[in-house]
C-alpha cells in the first residue's frame, strides 16, 4: 500500500472536534501514515499537543503564525521559546510573512518571524514556513541567518523562485490548490520542482479543492494530492508517496 505523510494538516482545528477521531481512522487506513500539526498561536498549544497525545501518528510544530499577527502578545515569544524547550515539537511554525491582507502589520511580522529564525537555528529544529505574496523577504530572512532547515508550505511562486529556494536546501509543499485545471502556472512550476526537494499537504480543513468550495478539506484528500501531482511530474502515484515520505522523515526527523 502507497504510504504518505501529510507534511501540513491543522488537525486540531475546531471544525474536526465532532469527528476528528473517524476522519483520521479513514486516512490512515488509506495509507496516510503521519500528520505534521503546526500550531499558529500560542492559544493553540494546548490543542495541539492535546491532538499528538491523542493519537500516535500526529506529530506537531509550534509557532506564531503571521495571520493572526494582531494576535501575538510581547510574551508570546518567549513562551513560545519555553514550551519548544524538550516539548517533542518536531520543528517550529508555522510562521513566517503575509502581505496578502493590507491590515497585517508588517514590521511586527518580519520581527516576529525573524526571532522564530533564530530560535529554529538554535533548537536546530526545520522551519514550517507561510509565505503569502512574501517569498522573497521569507527566502531573504533564511539567507540572512544562513538557515535553510524549512519547508515553504502550500508554495505558489514562479519556477525561478522555486529553483533558488529548492536549490539553497529549503523543501516545497504542494496541496489542494495544484488540483485545479487552471492554475496552469502552478502546475508548471511543481513540475519544474526537483522530486527530492517536494511535499505534501492537505492544509485541511483550509484550502478546499476548486470543485468542493465552502466544504472542509478532510486528512483523506492528501490521496488526490498525491496523485494529481504525481500526474503532472508523469510518475507513478507510488513513487511521489515514497519520495515525498522520504523527504517528509528526513526534514522533520520522523
Ligand atoms: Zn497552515
Amino acid at each position: 500500500m502507497t504510504v504518505l505523510i501529510d507534511s501540513h494538516i491543522h488537525l486540531d482545528d475546531e471544525r474536526f472536534d465532532y469527528d476528528r477521531k473517524a476522519l483520521i481512522k479513514m486516512a490512515t487506513l488509506s495509507g496516510v501514515s503521519r500528520f505534521v500539526v503546526p500550531a499558529v498561536t500560542v492559544n493553540r498549544f494546548p490543542a495541539v499537543l492535546k491532538v499528538a497525545k491523542d493519537y500516535p501518528s500526529v506529530v506537531y510544530t509550534l509557532g506564531l503564525h503571521p495571520y493572526y499577527i494582531n494576535e501575538h502578545s510581547a510574551t508570546d515569544l518567549e513562551f513560545l521559546a519555553k514550551s519548544l524547550q524538550g516539548s517533542g515539537a518536531v520543528g517550529v511554525g508555522e510562521c513566517g510573512l503575509d502581505y496578502y491582507l493590507k491590515d497585517l502589520d508588517r514590521e511586527k511580522q518580519r520581527k516576529v518571524f525573524e526571532a522564530q529564525v533564530i530560535l529554529a537555528k538554535h533548537f536546530n529544529l526545520p522551519l514550517v514556513l507561510h509565505a503569502r505574496g512574501a517569498i522573497d523577504d521569507v527566502f531573504k530572512t533564511l539567507k540572512k541567518h544562513d538557515y535553510f532547515k524549512a519547508v515553504m508550505h502550500s508554495f505558489n511562486g514562479s519556477v525561478e523562485q522555486a529553483r533558488q529556494i529548492t536549490g539553497a536546501g529549503v523543501y516545497l509543499g504542494f496541496g489542494p490548490a495544484v488540483c485545479n485545471p487552471k492554475a496552469t502556472k502552478l502546475q508548471e512550476m511543481v513540475q519544474s520542482v526537483p522530486l527530492d526537494r517536494l511535499m505534501l499537504e492537505t492544509d485541511a480543513p483550509d484550502q478546499p479543492f476548486h470543485d468542493r468550495t465552502g466544504k472542509r478539506n478532510l486528512p483523506i484528500d492528501l490521496l488526490r494530492v498525491n496523485h494529481e501531482i504525481a500526474s503532472i511530474k508523469g510518475i507513478g502515484a507510488d513513487q511521489l508517496a515514497a519520495q515525498t515520505t522520504v523527504n517528509t522523515k528526513h526534514l522533520f526527523k520522523l
